[in-house]
């Protein structure tokens, strides 16, 4: 039993406790061993067997047995018992934006609301408004909530697919014999989230590969299997096909498999204009001889093309991105920004941050806690951030890499627009990150006003999260976003980036246009650990799906002209 499944069954201990109604401590105790352990690298079941279990800060007698149980049997009967006091599907309410435990238990208590096809009806019958603490405003915003859920049902964000992919890839390159193997679809697209995983792979022996594929053991329940291509769910839900095609077809399957639909049109509209014919078996001649292409690259050459990177196959820029920008890559990255540490919500030292940081490649980290106003994450207050400022000083000087952390705070933007310090405070920042974490409920008029407001203030060097989406489970408040692009090209006001997988925000489709009225990017991976920093990657991807050149974007400024930026103000 993996440690991930160890650690579900204890957050779900929590969740069920806490819409019983028991004692905060005990519900805490749970909710605590659940996430040490999902955060452990050492597997538990190794701690079971060699009796170390009471190593683990936090974990007494009690969780000690049930952990012990649930190891060496894979069932605690605690947890069963919890779960046959309530409907099966009644935790899947808690995926509902605005619903907490303590929501759940009273709409479960006064309607004997367990799923969410029942608080539909309950909702649509008028019934929730009546229940304490709720109201008809409340009401009709949880169907708003189930409306967006229903709509993205079945999609599975970046992160996810793409750590699901990449092992499915190494183990059909580890045990079949597939000479190359590559992710397709909307996935390599960068889509933000994505439906299925596309897998093209390339070999002699098509059923070989299959064999492997279908015996995979992530591998739920196999949906179709034929020899070129089958289709499973696996055990997280990810619904994967693989195709097997022969290795001289490759590149045209991986081309034709990665899409969009839109840009495998304009392909085919310019290979016609040749009178050549191009599908996922190859590229034809008019007496049916075909191009041979080793590549994608020689593709597009034979079309007269340049190579486009699959992050913008979506039919908007084929034409007029010529002559081809150079995107932004890892490489061009040369400051993190927009991290947290213990000083606010964070899981690891500034210390440890930097470390991490610097090893990864990067000259400079910007730490931006929580501001005070973000009081539930121990946002800082004058004081501390002036505490804070001394460490940051003694980490540089101590430091004899040339690597530089930098001063800088996530405030929040208030109500009003207006930032969670005073100007003398503010001045103290080599870097704000201007950033809504609280009254989400506002028109796209009070949005717009508001954070255009933030952006006229004169400290301000770059908006946050701009909508406050949280993918697949928030849609976010709505911005005009031409207004506050216009507002913050004006001011020198950068857009962040937000490469938390669960954020993707600003989103792709306005970068490109932004970037034209000449704003500017800051990518932040919004990292609360270590591991954290590795979001980078998703904002990157992000970044270059919008089509943006490392000139767009700030943190590949080296460190001096990254806070030019600030002072430029
Ligand atoms: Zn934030
Ligand atoms: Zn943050």
């Amino acid at each position: 039993m993996d440690n991930a499944t160890i650690a579900q069954a204890m957050n779900d201990i929590a969740l069920l406790l806490e819409i019983k109604g028991e004692n905060p401590f005990k519900i805490r105790s749970y909710s605590n061993a659940g996430q040490t352990i999902e955060k452990m690298s050492t597997p538990i079941a190794v701690l079971v067997r060699e009796n170390r279990l009471r190593d683990i800060e936090g974990i007494g007698d009690a969780l000690e047995k049930k952990i012990t149980e649930l190891v060496t049997t894979g069932e605690l009967e605690y947890l069963n018992e919890l779960r046959g006091q309530y409907p099966k599907t009644i935790l899947d309410l808690l995926k509902v934006d605005g619903l907490g435990p303590k929501s759940v238990k009273a709409l479960y208590k006064a309607l004997g609301i367990g799923s969410l096809d029942d608080l539909r009806q309950a909702c649509e019958a008028g019934e929730v408004r009546e229940v304490q603490g709720f109201s008809a405003k409340r009401e009709q915003k949880i169907l708003a909530a189930l409306a967006f859920l229903e709509k993205q049902g079945g999609k599975f964000r970046l992160n996810t697919a793409w750590v699901t992919a990449a092992a499915l890839c190494a183990y059909l390159v580890d045990n079949s014999p597939a000479t190359r193997v590559e992710v397709a679809g909307s996935l390599r697209r960068f889509k933000e989230t994505v439906k299925d995983i596309d897998i093209i792979a390339a070999a002699d022996n098509t059923d070989e590969v299959m064999k492997a594929f279908l015996g995979w053991p992530e591998v739920a329940r196999v949906v179709s299997s034929g020899p070129t291509k089958s289709a499973v769910v696996l055990k997280n839900g990810i619904p994967v096909d693989v195709r097997v095609v022969a290795p001289n077809q490759f590149p045209y399957a991986l081309l034709h498999f990665t899409g969009s639909k839109e840009h495998n049109v304009v392909l085919r509209r310019r290979a016609a204009e040749q009178n050549l014919k191009l599908n996922e078996y190859g590229l034809f001649r008019e007496d049916d001889t075909s191009l041979q292409c080793d590549n994608e690259t020689e593709i597009y050459q034979a079309l007269g093309l340049p190579f486009l990177p699959p992050e913008l196959r979506e039919g908007l820029y084929e034409t007029d991105l010529c002559p081809p920008i150079q995107l932004v890559t890892q490489n061009d990255l040369l400051g993190m920004a927009h991290c947290h540490s213990t000083w606010s919500d964070g899981k690891n030292s500034i210390a440890e941050m930097a470390d991490a940081t610097r090893e990864l490649g990067y000259h400079y980290l910007v730490i931006t806690d929580h501001s005070q106003s973000s009081v539930y994450v121990n946002g800082l207050t004058p004081e501390r951030v002036l505490e804070q400022h001394a460490e940051i000083d003694a980490l540089n000087e101590s430091a004899d890499t040339g690597f530089r952390v930098l001063k800088g705070i996530e405030s929040d933007i208030l109500a009003d627009g207006s930032l969670d310090y005073d100007s003398d405070m503010l001045r103290q920042f080599a870097f704000v990150i201007a950033s809504v974490h609280s009254n989400f409920d506002m028109t796209e008029a009070e949005a717009t006003k508001r954070i255009i407001r933030a952006i006229e203030n004169p400290f301000t060097s770059a908006v946050g999260h701009l909508t406050g989406r949280l993918l697949l489970t928030r849609a976010g408040y709505t911005v005009n976003v031409d207004k506050v692009v216009d507002a913050a090209v004006a001011n020198g006001v950068a857009f962040e980036i937000n490469a938390n997988p669960r954020r993707l925000d600003m989103d792709w489709r306005h970068l490109r246009r932004a970037a034209e009225k000449g704003a500017r990017f800051v990518i932040g991976p919004d990292a609360h650990r270590v591991a954290g920093l590795r979001n980078m990657r998703y904002g990157i991807g992000i970044a270059r799906k919008g089509a943006l050149a490392p000139e767009h974007v700030l943190n590949c400024l080296g460190v001096e002209e990254f806070l030019q930026w600030r002072k430029g103000r």
